[in-house]
């Protein structure tokens, strides 16, 4: 039996930030376990083709938090990163207009703004229609029919599987709000007329990926942490953790940030509520490479066209200096080899089903009453980019040392 003060689940951006916000408030007995053979979760970098590729899918990281800007410079200072204004496209009807559409139709040839305005005027959020329940409904009550048939519903789908009403629409206060009025003023103007979408400013660094930052806090770890080691027996009431090669881990505090429905066997949890963690959803994406140089410079473009396989592209050679080629992004289920180096990242994004909600919140409940703490993009099942997950690393690795101390 291995005994530590904080046991940490996975180590990638939460893990990792967790970790070190607990040494900077000088705790010292910290173990953290993690099933690959190196950090950085889902933002992990490989140099393919002599340049870096994020083998979690494109990653930047936003500027809309200095406070976790600041945290994370102290492994990679600020001096190593470039800052970029976002340049981001949408493919559609053979057009390639700005992010976000609503905002961008005044981009489109004239007889598409005219279709696509004609369609918002008569959205249901416009006319006044009561706002539906289903996923795909309110995606017509909100943007209208063109926009929810060519962009929004193919590239949902693409994105998180064909059932999308299986979705819930609590979560979409996420997109840009945009009036109709807001679109006509664009259109009349030739100008976006909205709230700019996250990563409106965004840093990458100017060598390496953006893995780099993440394998930095890692090895400053030292052997506090342990990787090749894959939890998979969760024990509440014990504070205990149990590895797949029989390795056990005993704890007075525990952070999980892996996903639940990885876990074999949870323990000091009531029945039903094990039960509904089978609920959980997730889509996996793969990342896969091709060496040519498009002529755009955006540095990602989304493709809603249900006949290509991939959601989106990054354009490489637009945001890491001195490479060639692109990469795309695919749903697992939608992949289909061409040969190029591939990953395969089986949790991407955790789904927003309608019964999530209720079930992550009694599943925190819990387990905060015995001192075993959900975090992150797989502990919370939420849609949080890393700079929010570091955030909320912060935050609780402070709350945990006051309390703890
Ligand atoms: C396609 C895509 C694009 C994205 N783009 C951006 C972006 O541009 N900017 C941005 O800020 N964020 C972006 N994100 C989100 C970002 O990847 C996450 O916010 C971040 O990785 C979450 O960190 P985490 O530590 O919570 O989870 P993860 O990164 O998933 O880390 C979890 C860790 O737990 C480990 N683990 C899993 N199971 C076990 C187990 N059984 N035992 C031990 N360890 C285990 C994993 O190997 C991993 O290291 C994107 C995500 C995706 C999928």
């Amino acid at each position: 039996m291995n005994r530590t003060k904080y046991l940490i689940l996975g180590a990638g951006p939460a893990g990792l930030s967790l970790a070190h916000t607990l040494l900077a408030k000088g705790e010292q007995d910290i173990v953290i376990l993690e099933k690959e053979n190196e950090a950085g979760g889902l933002c992990r970098s490989k140099e393919v083709d002599g340049s870096a590729l994020d083998i979690g899918g494109g990653h930047f990281l936003d500027v809309r938090r200095p406070a976790v800007n600041e945290f994370l410079f102290r492994f990679m200072p600020e001096e190593e990163w470039d800052r970029y204004e976002r340049d981001s496209k949408i493919h559609i009807d053979g057009q390639m207009i700005s992010h976000p559409l609503e905002a961008n139709i005044w981009q489109m040839d004239i007889e598409s703004q005219l279709k696509y305005l004609m369609s918002v005027s008569r959205a249901g959020c416009v006319t006044g229609t009561p706002v539906p329940e289903a996923f795909v409904d309110w995606i017509r009550w909100k943007l209208g029919d063109e926009i929810a048939d060519k962009y929004m519903i193919p590239y949902n789908m693409k994105m998180f599987g064909e059932d999308l009403n299986e979705l819930g629409t609590y979560w979409l206060n996420k997109l840009p709000d945009v009036s109709f009025e807001d679109v006509l003023r664009s259109c009349l103007e030739h100008k976006a007329h909205a709230k700019q979408p996250g990563h409106a400013s965004f840093y990458y660094p100017k060598k390496y990926g953006y893995g780099e930052l993440w394998r930095r806090m890692a090895g400053a770890l030292g052997d506090k942490l342990i990787s090749g080691a894959e939890v998979s027996s969760l024990d509440l009431d014990g504070k205990k953790a149990g590895t797949t090669a029989g390795e056990l881990y005993e704890a007075e505090c525990i952070i999980t940030t892996i996903p639940w429905t990885c876990l074999k066997e949870i323990k000091g949890l009531p029945d039903d509520l094990k039960q509904d963690i089978g609920k959980l959803k997730h889509t996996g994406v793969v990342i896969s490479y091709c060496p040519d140089t498009l002529d755009t410079g955006a540095h990602w473009i989304y493709e809603p066209d249900p006949d290509k396989t991939y959601h989106r592209i990054l354009v490489r050679h637009n945001f890491c200096p001195g490479s060639r080629g692109y990469w795309k992004e695919t749903r697992r289920e939608r992949f289909v080899d061409e040969g190029t180096y591939s990953y395969l990242n089986e949790y991407a994004y955790p789904l927003n089903t309608i019964d999530k909600p209720s079930v992550m919140k009694k599943l925190i409940g819990v387990c905060t009453g015995k001192n075993v703490y959900p975090l992150g993009r797989w502990g919370e099942h939420e849609h949080y980019n890393s700079d929010a997950v570091v955030e909320r690393a912060i935050s609780l690795g402070n709350d945990l040392a006051d309390k703890n101390a």
